[in-house]
């Protein structure tokens, strides 16, 4: 059972206390949420120009202290230092994207007779933003930037295991010059924390990223007060492997073993035409053998340890020790280690196949023709992302509209540019995050008609 009042923070590669941290309890976010109504009113009044210039002062010092949150990321989270420099220059970059559009937040004018009609995007005011701990730094940011920019307040739970960027983030917000309680992070339990934050009837709307069990409660509490939510959840997305692609590129094993395989768009269902299936099974055992798993600060380690004792004891279950498999190797001793790995035995629905992992396993399945690769593809309650290989432009472009998910790649295994939109269909959740509309999914729309009628005469 955890301290309800401490967070402990271990390193995934070592299980070392990195650091205790105060858990939030209930009365602390109520007292947060105070604190930001009444800062938002004055963030909102500030010129856009103004909230722009200190936004893009926010993301200056978060580049000068990119090194240090990278570091911080490895030891709270495991991840390989690339990909730690990678997750912290993402919440800069959304900083100064997030900063253009605070100027640019147009209504429309709409013709009405008698009048003049124009649309205002007005700030929501509160945002409860519930992070989770796969990417520590960029969901925290994905929720909370483009809110600010909007003239909104945020108020962010991180995971309950990787509080710590966050609170370096809210710091470095402080030094750049945002006023205070404009941007607060309140590491804390879901259960108490995240839950306050949801029932809050300040908290205008709730951004959640994590499991489709807890959004699901989430945006059941959230329905009670009629409060908007994005909902970004989980996902299996599907790998499809025509037999005309370019293998090498397509079979990439760092398409879902990236950050441990933690990642909700990992292409964990790799589906290969049946005609180059034996190719596919031999080249991936190759490539699962030569990854280099082991110490994430080293420049050299491709794959780290997963979060926890809880998520390595959840994969391996996925995993019986005689379950047909190609597998790579990982560190014995202390820190949560899985090997990179891929089952060949597994059927189309079985465990395995249907639900998320959430680590470094994917399961190979063999299809016939475009129409039972699109079958297959869909054959699943998620609708996240995924990729097609195909030299033939036609078919990639009916497979990628073809296939129900929020984030397809053509020939590439990229789903994520905070310049595009994210999110997923089904049940990996719901609206959408980053993209040219960021800031308007944190605003309400208001329509104002004046009347040019003179006085009646
Ligand atoms: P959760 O969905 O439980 O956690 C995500 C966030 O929600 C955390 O900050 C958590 O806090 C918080 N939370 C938990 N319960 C509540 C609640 N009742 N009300 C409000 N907030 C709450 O995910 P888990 O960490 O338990 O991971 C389980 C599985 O979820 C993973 O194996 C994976 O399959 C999936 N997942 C998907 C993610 C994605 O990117 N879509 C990200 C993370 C997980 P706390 O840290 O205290 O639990």
């Amino acid at each position: 059972m955890s301290d309800p009042h401490e967070l402990t923070v271990l390193n995934p590669s070592t299980e070392e206390t990195v650091a205790t941290v105060p858990a939030a309890s209930a009365e602390d976010v109520g007292a947060a949420v105070v604190r930001a109504v009444r800062a938002q009113a004055r963030w909102a009044a500030l010129a856009p120009a103004d909230r722009a210039r200190l936004l893009r002062r926010f993301a200056d010092t978060v580049d000068a202290h990119l090194e240090e949150l990278a570091q911080l990321e490895v030891r709270e989270a495991g991840h390989t230092v690339g990909n730690a420099r990678w997750e912290a220059g993402n919440a800069r970059d959304l900083l100064l994207y997030a900063a253009g559009g605070a100027e640019r937040l147009l209504g429309a004018q709409i013709p009405a007779p008698g009048g003049f009609n124009v649309t205002f995007h007005e700030p929501l005011g509160v945002v409860g933003v519930i992070a989770p701990w796969n990417f520590p730094m960029p969901i925290a940011a994905w929720g909370c930037f483009p809110a600010l920019a909007a003239g909104n307040a945020g108020v962010l739970k991180p995971a309950e295991t990787t509080p710590l960027t966050a609170l370096r983030l809210a710091e470095l917000a402080l030094d750049a010059g945002l006023p205070e309680h404009v941007f607060q992070v309140l590491p804390g339990h879901g259960h108490i924390a995240g839950r306050a934050l949801v029932d809050h009837p300040d908290v205008a709307k709730i951004v959640f990223t994590g499991s489709t069990t807890t959004g699901r409660e989430v945006m059941e509490r959230c329905a009670r007060l009629v409060k908007p939510v994005t909902l970004e959840l989980g996902g299996k997305s599907p790998n499809v492997v025509f037999a005309d692609a370019d293998l090498e590129a397509a079979l990439d094993p760092f398409s879902f073993l990236d950050n441990s395989g933690q990642d909700c768009c990992a292409r964990t269902r790799v589906l290969v035409q049946e005609t180059v299936f034996e190719e596919a099974r031999e080249f991936l055992a190759d490539a699962l053998a030569a990854v280099v798993v082991g110490d994430p600060a080293d420049g050299k380690t491709q794959m780290g340890p997963l979060i926890s004792r809880q998520q390595l004891d959840r994969v391996r279950s996925y995993v019986p020790e005689d379950a047909p498999a190609l597998r790579g190797t990982a560190p014995e001793g202390p820190g949560f280690w899985f090997p990179p790995t891929v089952l060949t035995g597994e059927r189309p629905d079985g465990r395995a196949a249907r639900e998320e992992i959430f680590g470094p396993v994917a399961v190979l399945l063999p299809f016939a023709d475009e129409a039972d690769a699109v079958r297959l593809a869909n054959d699943t309650p998620y609708g996240l992302s995924g990729s097609v290989w195909t030299r033939d432009l036609g078919r990639a472009l009916r497979v990628s509209r073809a296939v129900r998910a929020g984030n397809l790649s053509v020939n590439s295994h990229s789903s994520v540019r905070y310049w595009t939109p994210f999110g997923g269909f089904k049940q990996s959740g719901l609206g959408r995050e980053l993209g040219p509309d960021a800031l308007t999914a944190f605003t309400e729309t208001k329509n104002v008609f004046i009347s040019t009628e003179g006085p009646a005469q």
